[in-house]
């Protein structure tokens, strides 16, 4: 099913997310690493999900790096392929945006998003959601997270009928 190139290049994607995001941290009240939230979007698009698509793998593993590390456009293109660099872009916001307009803009490109990053931003809000169930920010009210949930479920509407499971 994978030849030696694929786990090549999600090794690789591996150590460039874990490179790229070293410094930061989750908002959990422990601090988090931040890496272990990019392998648990692919964790859980292969093990709850099935997905078995190497471009959805390691999109998922690289999916916050444009967003929040200096990771460029460039560097994703020449080290992971075309293919793999469109669906990272699909899922990074526009960061010169206000945030509610962001928030916005997520909702409504849910459903006219590519297979894949569809995929990645289910997983992501899974993720999410589990995060703040189990382990929320520690300056985050009960409402707060309530308005993410209702946010993430928003997002969701456009997302549904991508991955069944
Ligand atoms: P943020 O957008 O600030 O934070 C949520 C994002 O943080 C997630 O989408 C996730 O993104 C990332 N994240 C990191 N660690 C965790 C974790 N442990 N659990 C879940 N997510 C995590 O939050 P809001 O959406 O609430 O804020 C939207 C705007 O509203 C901001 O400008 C905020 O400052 C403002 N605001 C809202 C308040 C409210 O009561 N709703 C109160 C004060 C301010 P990723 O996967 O991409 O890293
Ligand atoms: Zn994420």
């Amino acid at each position: 099913m994978f030849n030696p190139d694929d786990i090549t290049l999600f090794m690789v994607a591996l150590k460039f997310a874990a490179t790229k995001h070293r410094q930061q941290r989750r908002k959990d009240s422990d601090a988090s690493p931040y890496i272990n939230h990019p392998i648990e979007v692919a964790h859980t698009l292969w093990e709850i999900g099935g997905v078995r698509d190497i471009v959805t793998l390691v999109g998922a593993l690289l999916h916050d790096t444009l967003e929040d590390t200096d990771a460029t456009p460039e560097e994703i293109q020449t080290q992971f392929g075309a293919e793999v660099l469109a669906v990272v872009q699909e899922v990074t916001d526009d960061k010169s945006l206000p945030k509610l307009e962001r928030k916005r803009l997520q909702i409504e490109h849910a459903s006219h998003h590519s297979t894949r990053a569809k995929q990645i931003k289910l997983a992501d809000k899974i993720c999410n959601v589990y995060d703040l169930a189990h382990s929320p920010p520690k300056d985050w009210s009960l409402k707060r997270c309530q308005e993410y949930l209702a946010w993430s479920e928003k997002v969701v509407a456009g997302l549904r009928g991508v991955n069944p499971a």
